[in-house]
């Protein structure tokens, strides 16, 4: 059963596994001003022709049914990289006016690589953002400079600075750990996130870039970067929700850290979450084989209830969790930039 019919006419999307769809990450841009080396080639990445990629009005129909009407609580904008699409403090503003039916605000927040957040930061809190989420994989500048393949690091740590003076908090800093490129730096975002009251999310490195150089030996595990930061900064571990983030706060009180274990330690069982790339296409997985076309109904004339048939037909068929790692696993077609992180 995908769908739970309720009389005030919410529709729960829920999957055969009895997971709740909660969560909605949409892209609105498979672009992106970096090229980071595990995401995408130098060159020669194919873009979506601008005439596929959903208009705001577009984006904003699809998150209203979500939240309105199919039980979504959240939505994260992604990418590419959400920050270089224009006027997005417009798109942030139409989406912040959102209300779940019992009428409280969605928790509306950015993923972004931060550079252009130095001057975006504050034009984006006053538009109605929560929270943002940058992306930073070393504090070295040259290092950073080899990963993103742009010297930026300046302007990202600019970009937290301004994040935090506007109050889109908790700013959480996301670090893609890969082993022989930034593993020894671990202790380093822990001590950055100290003393900047910024949490560091630790991700482990997955089988979603572009140019397929993923292995298993590449992949930094959770118990690896707890015990790192452990030796320097004993940690405890904080009781978390379904969020895929395993979360730890130092004993001397000094913040908090969260790793996600999605490679060594799926959290498919708890997942509530569903994606819409940026030219409309509906995903129940990062790792999904299969979506589902919302943009080509919408443009046709589709209502908001056969829209809602289609993700309930897209979750009924959510499978129990990616592959990674087992003999099965079949790369996506896309690349994490080409779904939205
Ligand atoms: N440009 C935005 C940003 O930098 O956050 C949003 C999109 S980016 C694709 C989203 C996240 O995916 C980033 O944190 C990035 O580091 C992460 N990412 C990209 N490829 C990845 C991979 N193969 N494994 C793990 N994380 C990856």
């Amino acid at each position: 059963m995908a769908v739970v019919q309720f009389p005030s006419g919410v529709r729960l999307l829920t999957d055969s596994f009895g997971r709740v769809v909660r969560d909605l990450r949409i892209s609105i841009t498979d672009r992106c001003n970096f090229r980071c080396v595990y995401c995408m080639p130098a060159d020669g990445m194919k873009w979506v022709p601008r005439d596929e990629i959903l208009t705001f009005e577009e984006i904003e129909r699809i998150a209203r049914l979500f939240v309105e009407g199919l039980g979504v609580e959240s939505i994260r904008l992604t990418g590419g990289e959400p920050t270089v699409r224009a006027d997005l403090p417009k798109l942030v503003g139409l989406l912040s006016e959102l209300c779940t039916p019992d009428g409280r605000p969605i928790d509306l927040a950015l993923t972004t690589n931060g550079a252009k957040l130095g001057r975006m930061a504050q034009p984006l809190k006053d538009a109605g953002l929560r929270r943002v989420n940058v992306s930073l994989d070393s504090l070295n500048r040259e290092r950073f400079a080899e990963i993103t393949r742009r010297d930026a690091l300046p302007e990202v740590l600019a970009g937290i600075d301004a994040a935090v003076a506007a109050g889109l908090a908790p700013v959480k800093v996301k670090v893609v750990v890969v082993r022989g490129w930034n593993e020894d730096e671990i202790v380093d975002f822990a001590e950055f996130g100290r003393e900047r009251a910024i949490q560091p999310r630790f991700i482990e490195f997955m089988p979603l870039d572009a140019d397929g150089s993923w292995s298993m030996d590449k992949v930094v595990g959770a118990d690896e970067i707890v015990a790192a930061i452990d030796a320097v900064h004993p940690l405890e571990e904080v009781p978390h929700g379904p969020e895929p983030a395993s979360r730890w706060r130092y004993r001397d009180g000094a913040g908090e850290i969260g790793v996600i274990p999605s490679v060594t330690k799926p959290f498919c069982g708890d997942c509530d979450r569903v994606r819409l790339t940026a030219e409309g296409a509906f995903m129940t997985c990062l790792f999904a084989q299969d979506d589902f076309d919302f943009r080509t109904p919408m443009r046709n004339g589709a209502t908001d209830a056969e829209l809602g048939d289609i993700a309930a037909r897209a979750v009924g068929l959510k499978w129990a969790g990616h592959r990674i790692g087992k003999i099965d696993f079949v790369r996506p077609r896309r690349s994490m930039s080409q779904i939205g992180g």
